[in-house]
């Protein structure tokens, strides 16, 4: 199956596409987890793309859009795909269109998390991600079996510098007017489906899981 993750920043899209991608065997594609593995690594467009994270901005689409082409013609993309944080304006989602025409294959889905402000501000305090393989925990809702230490690869657990109350803000305005224009975009497509974000993780795995199920029924 080929899945746009989308929603707010804090509403839950890592979490979820990590939880999914392991239950379809596809990959889990972030644009964030990218640009902060690039950042670590200090290369090129890790320094190009810090200077707008850390303001909360996004990251000019031009930059985005190669990476994430350059990204789904890999191998391990052929079963399909969860884009998480991809796309976050409409020119980045006119271009996945393009190039998904280009390849003669099309999304299957949009998950679209719902989460009001409030919950999303209250939420990115409690935020931690591994600082080696960007796994996502919370410190009272997705504990890590050892404190500070991620249950995968065993890494630290780190604020994430744009999780800031200011920076989160800031995110949350691109958000609004950038990112949220898209549902539209894909609801005149017929493949968008809302989830209250606001559920327990497994609920609300399971009623994306049983959607997608609907729909590949559908498709077969
Ligand atoms: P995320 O981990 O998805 O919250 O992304 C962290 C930051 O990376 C965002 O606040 C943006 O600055 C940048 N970023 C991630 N994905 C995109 C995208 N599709 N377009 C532009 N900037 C992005």
């Amino acid at each position: 199956m080929r899945i746009v993750l989308l929603g707010a920043p804090g509403a839950g899209k890592g979490t979820q596409a990590g939880i999914l991608s392991k239950r379809l065997n596809i990959p889990h594609i972030s644009t964030g987890d990218i640009f902060r593995a690039n950042i670590q690594k200090g290369t090129e467009l890790g320094l190009k793309a810090k200077e707008f994270i850390d303001r909360g901005k996004l990251v000019p689409d031009d930059l985005t859009v190669s990476i994430v082409k350059d990204r789904l013609l890999k191998d391990d993309c052929q079963r399909g795909f969860i884009l998480d944080g991809f796309p976050r304006t409409i020119p980045q989602a006119e271009s996945l269109d393009n190039e998904l025409s280009g390849l003669g294959i099309k999304l299957d889905a949009v998950i679209n998390l719902e989460v009001p402000d409030e919950v999303i501000v209250r939420r990115m305090q409690g935020r931690r991600v591994c600082a080696r393989c960007g796994k996502p925990y919370h410190v009272l809702t997705l504990k890590p079996k050892q404190e500070g230490i991620c249950d995968v690869c065993g890494g630290p657990l780190i604020v994430r510098d744009d999780d800031k109350e200011e920076t989160v803000r800031e995110r949350l305005r691109v958000y609004y007017k950038n990112t949220e224009p898209l549902t539209g975009y894909y609801e005149s497509k017929g493949i968008l489906y809302n989830f209250d974000g606001t559920k327990d993780i497994e609920v609300t795995t399971g009623e994306i899981m049983s959607k997608l199920e609907q729909i590949t029924g559908k498709t077969g």
